[in-house]
């Protein structure tokens, strides 16, 4: 069974501009540091907006911060007449690890269907972005019970026709609709339960290979006090964090809880 290095990432949303983003990297750095977490023992992400990723870069390699960082989005297209989209080769360039594909934000928001959520998983992995592909299911979907169907249908639908050997170093995060930004979690047991299934649906699809090296997320109102519970499962390796990843120090201490 390979070993999984848990990744706890911050996604900021639509909050921090370049000016703040350095001062949270800054903060969030120290943060880390003083939290002594053992060597190897997680990989700490930041994922903010686009017009701040020019700083982060230039802030983590600069000063050899250990962090990873990303974009929450990226185009299908690689380049062209593409008005406001921005391209996994320009997001490469800048130094990003991974890029969030298909949030449940970009889907209600944005439209995105299986159909662009693949194509941008693609555009990705063609850009050696690790792509967290973002699955989850709303609230009347789990009340009707439909929800390991419905949410392992999400990632088959998103990896069809892609090569199992593209498909290395995937993460997944499992990000219920009706937990983001509502202070509502899915209990560990509910969580674990998606994660196997997703673990599951992986092996059936991709290999086994994919399936034990894939790192599955939970997110969905992860904060400090509830991170540890949540990432006990065997098959979650880490969380997508929202809210609770916009403050440096709160950041670091659910890193530390982890
Ligand atoms: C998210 O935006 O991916 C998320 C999980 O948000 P929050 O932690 O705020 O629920």
């Amino acid at each position: 069974m390979a070993q999984r290095t848990l990744l706890l990432a911050g996604n900021w949303k639509m909050h921090h501009d370049h000016l703040e983003a350095i001062s949270t990297v800054q903060k969030l750095a120290w943060a880390l540091r003083d939290a002594r977490l053992p060597a190897g023992s997680c990989e700490v992400a930041v994922i903010p907006p686009f017009t701040d990723l020019r700083s982060v870069q230039t802030l983590v390699q600069g000063d050899k911060l250990d962090l990873a960082y990303g974009a929450q989005d990226l185009s299908a297209h690689d380049e062209g007449a593409y008005t406001g989209e921005v391209s996994g080769r320009f997001l490469a360039r800048l130094g990003c690890a991974y890029a969030l594909v298909g949030h449940s934000e970009r889907r209600a928001h944005h439209g995105e269907d299986d159909a662009q959520v693949r194509a941008k998983l693609e555009a990705a992995l063609r850009h050696e972005l690790v792509p967290i592909l973002c699955v989850g299911e709303s609230a009347e979907v789990r009340e009707a019970g439909g929800h390991l169907d419905y949410v392992t249908g999400q990632l088959r639908a998103a990896l069809e026709g892609i090569a199992a050997e593209a498909l290395g170093g995937l993460v997944v995060a499992y990000e219920p609709v009706w937990a983001i930004g509502t202070g509502a979690t899915a209990t560990a047991q509910d969580a674990a339960e998606m994660a196997t299934a997703l673990r599951a649906a992986l092996r059936e699809t991709a290999g086994d290979a994919v399936a034990d090296a894939a790192r599955i997320l939970y997110g969905g109102s992860v904060k400090a006090e509830n991170v540890a519970e949540i990432v006990a499962a065997e098959d979650i390796d880490g969380a997508l964090v929202g809210g609770a990843s916009l403050e440096a120090d709160g950041f670091a201490a659910l890193c530390a809880a982890a």
